[in-house]
């Protein structure tokens, strides 16, 4: 599947909004594989993909996460969290990507885990700071990026985590996890 034929796919998935953030995380995704020796190919179909799932019904999702048992902990969490793990299962499903290390990009793009494959820090940074994000922090993770992945995704990873916190949200215990590997790796 080329690029083009990728991006139709996805398009009637999505709302021109996110639509222009997806070919912003496919364009910077290409950039950070190049800089970091990743599979450039599937850097570019794991990001036009990452966000299939993020306008499905919530009863469709909840669903799935149920029947294909992607994680019964997710459904006690923030359904932001769904489109992730659902979107892995359903570009399978419906469009026939079945090479794993693409679709656990997509699968871990939200929460990330421990142990993250290059690719897949490669698409949780590009979706933290492809150019169309405007937020505090983000200018200082796309600095780190240039010089350190490991380095952007523990900042991206801060930053999420005390933005939830002073909304007094919960957090999703994986993301703690992947925080935690990556702090304990520079050790
Ligand atoms: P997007 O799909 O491009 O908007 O970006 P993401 O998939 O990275 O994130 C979707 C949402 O999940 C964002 O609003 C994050 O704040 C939220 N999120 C990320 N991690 C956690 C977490 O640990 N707990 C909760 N409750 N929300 C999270
Ligand atoms: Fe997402
Ligand atoms: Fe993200
Ligand atoms: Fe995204």
């Amino acid at each position: 599947m080329d690029r083009n034929q990728a991006l139709e796919r996805v398009k009637p998935e999505l709302t021109e909004h996110r639509f222009v953030h997806t070919i912003g995380v496919m364009e910077t995704a290409i950039d950070l594989a190049m800089r970091y020796g990743a599979d450039v190919k599937k850097a570019e179909l794991a990001a036009v993909f990452h966000d299939f799932a993020k306008f499905r019904p919530k009863s469709e999702m909840k669903q799935i996460i149920i029947e294909q048992n992607l994680g019964s902990e997710l459904l006690l969490h923030n359904e932001e969290l769904w489109h992730a793990p659902v979107g892995a299962y359903l570009v399978e499903k419906e469009v026939g990507i079945v090479d794993s290390e693409i679709l656990n990009a997509i699968r871990f793009h939200t929460s990330g885990r421990p142990d993250m494959t290059l690719l897949e820090k490669i698409i949780y940074v590009a979706d933290y700071i492809e150019p169309g994000r405007h937020f505090p922090g983000v200018e200082e993770v796309r600095e780190l990026a240039q010089k350190s992945l490991n380095e952007a995704l523990i900042k991206a990873i801060q930053n999420t985590v005390v933005f939830l916190m002073k909304k007094k949200q919960p957090i999703y215990p994986d993301t703690f996890l992947t925080y935690n590997d990556l702090v304990k790796n520079l050790e």
